[in-house]
């Protein structure tokens, strides 16, 4: 016997966390009986359904983080048949896609999944998740650029919400540097345009973090899967 909750993450249907809000908010039976409670033990045999969909057949759900290299689109086609995200993925028996978007030639970290509702609370505005870029840019952005950075510009006809930013490091003979750059609004190209407002144009551009994920042990072009623990941290 065990955990029901135990059962329907280890069929891969979702993570632990995720199961017991299923069973909590009377989504799964068993036997054809709806069992909201938690602690519930089920036999190997016992038919377990969620949403009326028998686990074995239920779509598993799948995240991975991937090292998105520059020069490929945040999507799962081109009609210019550029090379896309999924094409990583062409292995995968799932419909994966990437959540949000990171621009052609901005290389980093982006998750790509098909777990629809993971995907639509990362990308709503109202949970805030923290994305950390470093931007090479021409020029040293001095104190005030770093101040109007971290207060607010104004992109796209809108104030942009309070950030950190800082300089990772700076080139004085090229006359270059990297700054580093924490938002959780996502607007198209914000990072760019952000850094062009403030007079120091973005010359290569990478995502290094998503909420608590980083690249470590990714070279470009490679993907991890997530653990159910990790995907229960996102939710
Ligand atoms: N900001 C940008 O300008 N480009 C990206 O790809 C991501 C954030």
């Amino acid at each position: 016997m065990e955990r029901l909750q135990k059962v329907i993450a280890n069929a891969g249907v979702t993570s632990r966390r995720k199961a017991e809000e299923l069973i909590a908010t009377g989504r799964v039976s068993v036997n054809g009986q709806i069992v909201r409670e938690l602690g519930t033990k089920v036999d190997q045999r016992a038919k377990i359904e969620v949403d009326g969909v028998p686990i074995d057949k239920k779509q598993k759900t799948m995240t991975f983080l991937f090292y998105k290299p520059r020069g490929v689109i945040s999507a799962v086609s081109d009609d210019k048949h550029r090379k896309v995200i999924t094409d990583y993925f062409a292995d995968q028996d799932a419909r994966l896609y990437p959540i949000g978007r990171l621009d052609y030639d901005t290389s980093g970290l982006i998750l790509v999944t098909n777990d629809g509702q993971l995907a639509n609370l990362m990308m709503h505005p109202k949970f805030k998740v923290d994305k950390t870029y470093l931007a090479k840019v021409e020029g040293i952005p001095n104190q005030a650029a770093l101040t109007k950075l971290r207060q607010g510009v104004s992109i796209h006809s809108r104030k942009t919400a309070s950030a950190k930013a800082w300089i990772e490091n700076k080139n004085q003979a090229k006359n270059t540097a990297l700054v580093g750059l924490t938002i959780h609004e996502g607007m198209n190209h914000q990072v760019k345009l952000m850094m062009r407002d403030v007079g120091y144009p973005v010359m290569k551009l990478k995502r290094d973090r998503v909420a608590f994920l980083d690249l470590t042990g990714l070279q470009p072009g490679e993907a991890r899967r997530l653990s159910g623990e990790e995907v229960d941290r996102l939710y």
